[in-house]
């Protein structure tokens, strides 16, 4: 029997998308400050929850565009952080937290790691990107998932969700993504967010 039940508490979904709103802040960050060494990756961010949503066991951004691993998915990343720390309590269980829908890599990763009932949390859809116009990330999620998946659909985690993703576009061939650093400083300005923007 699943350890979750169908029905996610309002309790673990407050969790849930303060953990997303803390993951769009980190991804916004990186975005605008971080380092730039190579080709960008399609911006994602990720965390490992404990089942009760209450403790972080691993975090995790994109890179494999910039270390050409095929694996370096965010949720693959946050899994392994939380592997290196926390390995005895993955075996409970857990929730991952995206700020895309996951692949179906992602979705295998969290089902091995963590087990076939754990839960994958997201906000924004691979169909809403496509939806807006941009280019999707090519990985697709799949029907048949082995893992529970919650849809946050929190209005200020959507309005996060369209900016960080609407400032992305992706060369279909080359499948590099290229960030419009000056419409996301903009967009986020407009909902009372600033950043510096790094030069
Ligand atoms: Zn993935």
């Amino acid at each position: 029997m699943s350890k979750f039940s169908r029905e996610i508490t309002q309790t673990l979904e407050k969790k849930l998308e303060d953990t997303a709103h803390d993951l769009f802040d980190v991804m916004f960050l990186h975005l605008l400050t971080g380092p730039k060494d190579g080709p960008e990756d399609y911006p994602v961010a990720a965390a490992v929850l404990d089942r009760t949503g209450s403790i972080v066991l691993g975090e995790g951004i994109a890179d494999d565009a910039r270390t050409q691993t095929l694996t370096g998915h965010a949720e693959a990343n946050a899994i392994i952080d939380a592997c290196l720390d926390h390995s005895e309590h993955l075996t409970d269980g857990g929730i991952v937290v995206s700020t895309l829908e996951s692949c179906s890599m992602c979705m295998g990763n969290t089902a091995n790691r963590l087990g076939t009932d754990s839960l994958i949390a997201f906000v924004t859809s691979r169909r809403e990107i496509e939806e807006m116009g941009h280019v999707n990330p090519r990985s697709s999620s799949y029907r048949d998932r082995p893992v529970q998946e919650v849809r946050l659909k929190n209005p200020e985690l959507q309005q996060k969700g369209k900016i960080l993703y609407g400032s992305v576009t992706r060369d279909p061939d080359t499948g590099i993504s290229v960030v419009n650093r000056e419409l996301l400083v903009k967009e986020l300005e407009n909902i009372g967010l600033k950043y510096q923007i790094r030069h």
